[in-house]
């Protein structure tokens, strides 16, 4: 009798284990359409975890676990991948790039090495006269170059007009500053636009002068290159021609492990020509669009894309405004002067250009408020900085609202003051940062700036240690569209002489990560479905060449993607 109760006891245990065991098990009427298996998957959950394999169903992650737990979902019409001890993390989220930095065929690159070849002025006309012989252009014609950096040229100064009138008296020419904040336009190209020594500086804009006197020397700064007249030549691509020219682009940002891109100052025409895009189902990766400010309030009349919400992949997310310049380009706008002469100020006192005033700052941000369109604002300096934090707490009083949840954007926020972080918490706002600039302008920082606001540019560490929720970019076309570089930069803030610019910013491999998954999520409220894998997000992937959280961190910008995936279908393959 002992014996039987003894068996009938064990056998419930085992049954209750069983059973249990049953319950632990997934409901196998879900199979994967692909599964992911024996690679090393970096999930950017909030706990950081590292799995071995990927479900997908559906374009949505089903399971993560280990390669054995993921097997389970494999039925006769799975795809598997076997990843080799591959690298797998989410797809790279965009924090601020210009994705319509398009018809680069129809532009002079004129950027310094490691990006370009031009070292000097001379080169600067070299690729120039190339550019007209190679398209034949005639006399009359525009010819438009982009990138040439002052500080990495010989004569370490901006060209001015005569630099370009010996080689083209007969084609107006205008070459824009890498920072896209200033151009120089040769004699042609004043003459055509009608600039001349009687022509004022337009509010936020700066016609730099020759010494001494009122003639333009070349040199538009800020609002002042709006003055040019500029006439494109030959026909107006066709609608198809300018979808094909997105999916190029969009590749482009694929190859780069990009799956949602950002558009970083939309024009109207370029909004419309994105939704001709959307309509036609031609995006195969997310884009989020800023239109420029000015533009806002036609577009909350006539858009069908309701702000804040995808239709086939477009996102129109918040508007973009610019309240300063560049600090390579001594235009953003400090508390305290350059330490180095700047073109077109002639005291001591130099201290950039503010390309709105608060009172239009004020305005801006408080029509974002009202219409519930989120707020991208370009700030590189700290006094453009202030009057951003200002404009925010004027909408949150105007309004008797609180700004936490709004996540109003910084856009670059490279010179933030560490008191003005407190403000960023204080209001919910999120930087994002351009580690990018401690490698391409570290050094010239220096020089401008002196070292302690050089090494607190793009201050990520102490935005993390202050709990800021902050973003990392390119800025692509100002530097490479590399997502690997940013990481890299982030980690290792090295110059271009090989000097850490900011020791104590530096970040761990997967913090930096997280700057440009999750947290890019985040910026563009879609942590709920985008930024790590986790169960029920988007399978949004990027397959990499080398672990960047176990390879030498001076590595990482070596790494390469291998594999791009969105929602579960593999869009680019190295
Ligand atoms: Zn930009």
């Amino acid at each position: 009798m002992k014996k039987y109760f003894l068996l009938l006891i064990l056998l419930g245990i085992g049954i209750g284990f069983l059973s249990f065991k049953n319950q632990d098990l997934p409901a196998l009427t879900e199979f994967a359409d692909r599964i992911f298996t024996n690679g090393k998957v970096i999930t950017v959950d909030s706990l950081n975890t590292i799995a071995e394999a990927i479900a997908i169903k559906n374009g949505k992650i089903l399971a993560i676990g280990t390669t054995k737990e993921i097997n389970r979902y494999k039925n006769a019409k799975t795809e598997v991948v076997d990843l080799k001890g591959k690298v797998v993390v989410p797809g790279f989220i965009d924090g601020h790039s210009h994705f319509m930095s398009l018809q680069r065929s129809k532009i002079v690159d004129l950027s310094a090495p490691p990006v370009g070849i031009v070292k000097s002025i001379a080169d600067i006309v070299t690729e120039l006269q190339k550019f007209k012989e190679k398209n034949k252009l005639n006399d009359g014609d525009w010819i438009t170059g982009f990138g040439y950096d002052q500080d990495q040229l010989l004569e370490k100064r901006h060209p001015v007009k005569e630099d370009l009138d010996a080689a083209f008296p007969n084609n107006p020419v205008v070459i824009t500053h890498v920072s896209g904040h200033m151009l120089v336009a040769n004699s042609a190209a004043l003459r055509e636009s009608g600039i001349d020594s009687t022509t004022k500086n337009p509010p936020g804009g700066m016609i730099v002068r020759k010494p001494g006197t009122n003639e333009p020397a070349g040199l538009l700064q800020e609002h002042a290159s709006g003055l040019l007249k500029r006439k494109s030549s030959g026909p107006k691509p066709t609608l198809d021609e300018q979808i094909n020219d997105i999916k190029d682009q969009e590749l482009f940002y694929a190859s780069n492990g990009i799956t949602t891109a950002q558009e970083g100052y939309t024009g109207y025409d370029a909004v419309k020509l994105f939704e001709a895009a959307a309509e036609k189902k031609q995006l195969f990766i997310d884009i989020v669009s800023l239109p420029g400010y000015p533009t806002i309030d036609k577009l909350l009349t006539d858009t069908v894309f309701q702000f804040g919400k995808y239709r086939n992949g477009l996102k129109l997310e918040g508007f973009k405004l610019v309240a300063d310049g560049s600090p390579q380009g001594k235009t953003a706008f400090f508390s305290e002067p350059y330490l180095t002469p700047v073109p077109g100020c002639d005291g001591t006192d130099c201290r950039g250009i503010p390309t709105v005033t608060q009172e239009q700052f004020n305005d801006a941000i408080l029509k974002g408020f009202k219409n519930h369109v989120q707020t991208f604002v370009h700030c590189n300096g700290d006094s453009t900085v202030g009057m951003y934090i200002k404009a925010v707490d004027n909408a949150n009083k105007v309004l008797n609202t609180t700004s936490l949840g709004r996540r109003s954007v910084i856009i670059h926020s490279q010179f933030v003051r560490d008191d003005q972080l407190d403000g960023y918490k204080r209001l919910g706002m999120v930087p994002s940062f351009f580690t990018n600039h401690t490698f391409f302008w570290g050094d010239v920082h220096v020089r401008n700036l002196g070292v302690k606001r050089a090494y607190f540019a793009s201050p990520t560490k102490s935005a993390l240690k202050k709990g800021i929720i902050f973003t990392n970019h390119t800025d692509y076309g100002v530097t490479p569209l590399n997502q690997l570089f940013t990481i890299w930069s982030a980690v290792n803030r090295l110059s271009r002489t090989d000097q850490v610019i900011g020791p104590d910013q530096r970040l761990t491999p997967i913090e930096a990560l997280r700057a440009i998954t999750i947290n890019g999520a985040y910026q563009y409220f879609e942590e709920k479905t985008k930024g790590s894998i986790e169960k029920g997000k988007l399978a949004d992937l990027v397959i990499l060449s080398d672990d960047i959280t176990t390879i030498n961190p001076l590595k990482i910008k070596e790494v390469q993607v291998l594999q791009t995936i969105k929602e579960g279908k593999t869009i680019y393959t190295r």
